[in-house]
C-alpha cells in the first residue's frame, strides 16, 4: 500500500505545451509552435483561409511590368 506518490509531476500535463501542428513541445519563442517552420506554415494556412489574395496574379495581364519609357525623339 502506497501512501505517496513522489515524481509524478510530469504525469499528468496537458498537452498545451504541444505544438498545434506537429505535436512537438513548443517553443517559447514560437508558442504555440515548436518552430518558425510551423508558425509559418500555420499562418500561411490561416492567411490564405482567411483572404483570397492570390500570391501571384498570372491569369491576369500577365505583364504587370511598367512600359519601357521611350525617349520621344520626335523634334
Ligand atoms: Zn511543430
Amino acid at each position: 500500500m502506497r501512501s505517496r506518490a513522489k515524481g509524478s509531476m510530469s504525469a499528468s500535463l496537458p498537452d498545451s505545451r504541444k505544438c498545434v501542428l506537429c505535436g512537438k513541445p513548443q517553443e517559447e519563442a514560437y508558442r504555440p509552435f515548436c518552430s518558425k517552420r510551423c508558425a509559418d506554415i500555420d499562418l500561411g494556412r490561416w492567411f490564405k483561409g482567411g483572404y483570397s489574395i492570390p500570391a501571384r496574379p498570372e491569369d491576369e495581364a500577365g505583364n504587370d511590368a511598367p512600359p519601357p519609357e521611350a525617349p520621344s525623339n520626335d523634334d
